[in-house]
């Protein structure tokens, strides 16, 4: 029997067949795990219906552009209305305007910050408090987000994502701490570079991927299904002692000294 067999799971940051988030759904869905798939916006819906039917159980789709209050509080609303509750919650949401992750960081504007920061990290703050008590009901929980490296290091042209990433990386300890009593546990993938929709939005990513594999300890780059397994650990019941914790997907790209 599998970790998340019989599992309820809400996943943020489905964009299309090569989003992370969709690794972990195909994942959890293989598992046994009943999901719900949240969309941006009504463009991102029409990928989202193509993909949703390729999955073994249908999963329910809602919207919610984490960026609005409103929309969160819907979406908790549905589930709450709901007798499943929740077993977990994997965050895969992240965007910075386009000309941060070009410009030098020196012109980060104070627009882009707070866009950043808002839709990168306070969203999983905002989403575990929505779910906390639909995980309550179920006797506790997991909630995965999935950050980078460049929350520690610097990295050209990841500029104000890696802001936004140490933020998200510090919420997740703070998370953990304010939920913990709750039995519910919050962390982190950070995950080795891959070619995604938010990937080619970092000018010079290719760049990046090369070094990754020229240099990690496996001399190779890692893929969705290296992040997804290394979900199903933390969402399932074989990580139950860890909590707060940066886990690094990255084929041994950060232990290396050159
Ligand atoms: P992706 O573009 O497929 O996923 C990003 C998701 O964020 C999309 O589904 C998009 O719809 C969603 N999003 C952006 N703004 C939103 C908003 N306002 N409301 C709701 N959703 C919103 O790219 P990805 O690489 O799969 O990114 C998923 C996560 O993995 C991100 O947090 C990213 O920073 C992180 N990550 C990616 C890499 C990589 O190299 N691709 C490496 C480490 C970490």
């Amino acid at each position: 029997m599998s970790d998340v067999q019989g599992r309820t799971g809400l996943i943020v940051g489905v964009a299309n067949k090569r989003s992370l988030a969709w690794a972990i759904a195909q994942r959890a869905d293989a598992a046994g795990a009943q999901l719900v798939l949240t969309y941006q916006n009504e463009r991102l819906k029409e990928n989202l219906d193509e993909l949703a039917a390729t999955l073994s159980r249908p999963p329910l789709l809602l919207p919610c552009d984490v960026s609005r209050d409103e929309d969160i509080a819907a979406l908790f609303d549905h589930l709450s209305g709901r007798s499943e509750g929740l077993d977990f919650l994997v965050h895969g949401a992240a965007f910075a305007p386009r000309e941060a992750l070009s410009a030098p960081f020196t012109q980060t504007s104070r627009e882009a910050f707070r866009i950043a920061l808002d839709v990168s990290a306070y969203s999983l703050i905002a989403l575990a408090r929505g779910a906390a008590p639909l995980m309550v009901t179920r006797g506790g929980g997991s909630i995965v987000t999935l950050s980078y490296l460049g929350s520690d290091r610097v990295f050209p042209n990841y500029n104000v994502m890696g802001v936004a990433k140490a933020a998200l990386e510090s919420s997740v300890r703070y998370l953990a701490a304010d939920l913990g009593t709750q039995g519910i546990r919050v962390n982190t993938i950070s995950a080795g570079p891959v070619k995604t929709l938010a990937a080619s939005g970092i000018s010079g990513f290719s760049g990046i991927l090369q070094v990754y594999r020229d240099r990690a300890a496996l001399k190779r780059n890692i893929d969705g299904s290296d992040v997804a397994d290394t979900a199903m650990f933390l969402l399932g019941p074989a990580s139950r002692g860890i909590t707060g914790e940066v886990l690094y997907v990255d084929a041994g790209y950060r232990v290396m000294g050159m």
